[in-house]
């Protein structure tokens, strides 16, 4: 059985809450699946903006996205399994095999927001790589990881 407090959750944040409740940018678990024959699958949230206030918007989304799927992929190799969009708008699911300590991912996700901070590019933002390649900013991307990196203090701080 996976214990998330040990793995450095705090207890009771796990799954599902009201969303009227929470706070953001956070980090938060929000469920561990075991595999019959061993194997532990990670849904993490990454939300980014308070639920039901403001939210951002499709081009934010989609950068964002690339850079954390570029970033996942760079830092966790061996356990990022997918990053999606939550379709309200206000942040991000990541998947991961094997690997569900909360200092690994908070550590990951730190270096992919500084990385943010002095690329040249939105990494895969072109015709081969990508589905809509004109729908990208290196700018809206910097000032919201700026903005994430900023409340760094808080990420655990999820009610
Ligand atoms: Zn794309």
């Amino acid at each position: 059985m996976v214990d998330p407090k040990q793995l450095g959750w705090e207890a009771g944040t796990v799954g599902e809450l009201d969303h009227r409740l929470l706070k953001a940018p956070h980090v938060k678990l929000r469920a561990a699946t075991e595999g019959p024959n061993g194997g532990v699958v990670y849904a993490v949230d990454l939300r980014i903006n308070q639920p039901n206030s403001t939210f951002l918007s499709s081009t934010e989304m989609h950068s964002f996205e690339h850079f954390l799927l570029w970033g996942f992929q760079k830092y966790m190799p061996q356990n990022f399994i997918s990053v999606g969009l939550m379709g309200c708008q206000t942040g991000f699911y990541l998947i991961l095999f094997n690997e569900g300590r909360a200092d690994a991912i908070l550590d990951a996700y730190e270096k992919i927001l500084n990385d943010i901070l002095t690329a040249a590019e939105v990494p895969y933002a072109n015709i081969a790589q990508c589905g809509n390649y004109k729908n990208h900013s290196l700018e809206m991307a910097q000032a919201l990881a700026r903005r994430v990196l900023d409340a760094k203090a808080n990420w655990r701080q999820v009610v």
